[in-house]
């Protein structure tokens, strides 16, 4: 029997994109030597998204619907495609061509050479400007230096599991604050990244702001590492230090109170900005640890069409 390989789309807004997505990528699935089936999460678009799926699990019983009952980000809307896919192995995708489903073909030959995990790495991303590769570049810098995990910069959204790696994803790694690119690289098994050029979104724009990206940032940062609560410990000691030497300096030089107003006020400004973002970090990891706490869903399904079809 064919192995199945399930593509798993994340639609929010998609409906310029999507009939062009469809329309590329059919033939070259029919090509490849897997069976497959294509998964697509509508993550609560208010355009004609939805509508536009439901007609294509209508006339293609291998195109099955997941729809949320509102936006939960693009995160979520991958996690619930690899919880609803069955396939032997799954690839994530977006919606607007940006990712080249001529890549699926070399995905379902390392699939067959048994990698568990496929991380596709971009090589040039054009449509992104000059600013989004920098902010992208120092993230990544950033992140590699305060985690244990080692990042490969410039991974995107477009990986590849195993249904193996995928049980793996479904079970354990339910967090609500996350970094899914970030799991995916974490988990182990044989990893393998491939090139390939990102491409201009065929159609309609990026729903990513910059405001998401840097808030998206620093929950990865959080969720990956704890170093920055430790700064709180390393700016103790700082302080302690600096106030011994000061302290040392009085009694030798037997100086009586100098007039430093001036240094004064400029030191308890600089100590308590010191506090102040290490209370905000502390603050931040508190929000972390009370949304996990919370426990509420990741997404919640409103609609499925052909889930659960042969
Ligand atoms: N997306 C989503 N939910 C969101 C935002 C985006 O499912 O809240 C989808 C979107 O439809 C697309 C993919 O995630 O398929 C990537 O989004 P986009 O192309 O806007 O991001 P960019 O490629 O600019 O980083
Ligand atoms: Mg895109």
């Amino acid at each position: 029997m064919d192995k199945l390989l399930s593509v798993v789309v994340s639609v929010y807004n998609e409906e310029e994109a999507l009939p062009l997505f469809y329309e590329t990528t059919k033939p070259i699935l029919e090509e490849l030597s897997w069976d497959y089936e294509l998964v697509f999460v509508n993550d609560g678009s208010s355009d004609g998204s939805l509508e536009l799926l439901r007609k294509l699990a209508e006339k293609d019983e291998r195109v099955k619907v997941v729809a949320f009952s509102r936006n939960f980000g693009h995160e979520a809307a991958m996690i619930a495609g690899i919880d609803y896919a069955s396939g032997d192995g799954i690839v994530c995708m977006d919606a607007d061509l940006q990712h080249p489903p001529q890549c699926l073909q070399p995905i379902v030959e390392k699939l067959e050479e048994g990698f568990g995990v496929i991380n596709m790495v971009r090589t040039r991303n054009r449509s992104a400007g000059l600013i989004k590769n920098i902010t992208s570049a120092g993230f990544y810098a950033m992140i590699n230096l305060l985690s244990d995990v080692k990042f490969e910069a410039n991974a995107s959204d477009f990986f590849a599991v195993s249904s193996q790696a995928a049980e793996v994803l479904r079970r354990s790694y339910r967090e609500k604050v996350r970094f899914l690119r970030g799991y995916v690289q974490s988990i182990g098994f044989p990893r393998i990244c491939i090139q390939y050029e990102a491409q201009d979104r065929a159609a309609g724009e990026s729903k990513y702001s910059i405001k998401k990206l840097f808030a998206f940032s620093m929950n990865t940062i959080m969720c990956f590492s704890n170093l920055p609560l430790k700064l709180g410990i390393y700016a103790g000691i700082f302080a302690a230090l600096m106030g011994v030497a000061v302290m040392v300096y009085t009694l030798l030089t037997r100086q009586g109170a100098p007039s430093g107003y001036a240094t004064i006020v400029i030191l308890n400004c600089f100590m308590f900005a010191i506090l102040f973002v290490i209370v905000g970090i502390i603050g931040e990891y508190i929000a972390i640890l009370f949304s996990e706490l919370k426990d509420r869903p990741i997404y919640i399904v409103e609609e499925t069409e052909n889930i659960g079809k042969k």
